[in-house]
């Protein structure tokens, strides 16, 4: 015979813990980006709905008498644990391969560009990100008459610019400064 009082109030008492544990750890992998704390919380979120579903089998089975609720909380949850490890394994893989910055970034950056008024053209923009690096290689092309000087004063401060608005990744920016578009040829 299930003693409920004694373990609703364990379960219970569990519950109530690992909860403000989950909140907690979810706001920091949050904040921080940081996989191992959102693996942690998931770890935690897990131990929640178990010790919820065993609350609720326990109700279950002593109100019918359906003991078989034990074994479908069981397959469901495993169900979810696979899933959510399934997606953390997907997010870490996304972070270990390089991938392209993405659209947001791309399209701030040709904004900034475009926002320039003594550059005319650009071409050969590329990005990689490796973590939370982005790698930048692009080509500006300039006024052909301007100074070798004012052409690097624009393309720094470009450069800064783009720092300073996606100031939440580290940047490996390179510009290749054309006196014509030798995209298209002269
Ligand atoms: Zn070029």
């Amino acid at each position: 015979m299930i003693d409920l009082g004694l373990s609703l109030g364990v379960m219970v008492f569990s519950v109530v813990v690992t909860l403000c544990l989950v909140l907690f750890l979810n706001q920091i992998s949050k904040k921080s980006g940081n996989l191992i704390i959102k693996a942690d919380a998931l770890h935690y979120k897990i131990d929640l709905f178990s010790n919820l579903a065993v609350i609720i089998s326990l109700l279950i089975i002593k109100f019918s008498g359906f003991v078989m609720i034990d074994a479908i909380f069981g397959i469901v949850i495993s169900g979810y644990i696979a899933q959510s490890a399934i997606n953390l394994g997907k997010d870490a893989f996304g972070i270990l391969l390089d991938h392209a910055a993405s659209p947001e970034v791309t399209e701030g950056i040709i904004k900034m560009i475009k926002a320039k008024e003594r550059i005319s053209d650009f071409h050969y923009l590329n990005t990689r990100q490796s973590a939370n690096t982005i790698f930048l290689t692009l080509h500006l092309v300039f006024d052909k008459d301007i100074s070798l000087y004012d052409a690097h004063e624009v393309a720094d401060s470009l450069e800064a610019e783009i720092r300073e608005k996606f100031r939440d990744y580290s940047w490996q920016i390179t510009t290749h400064l054309d006196p014509y578009n030798d995209k298209e040829g002269k």
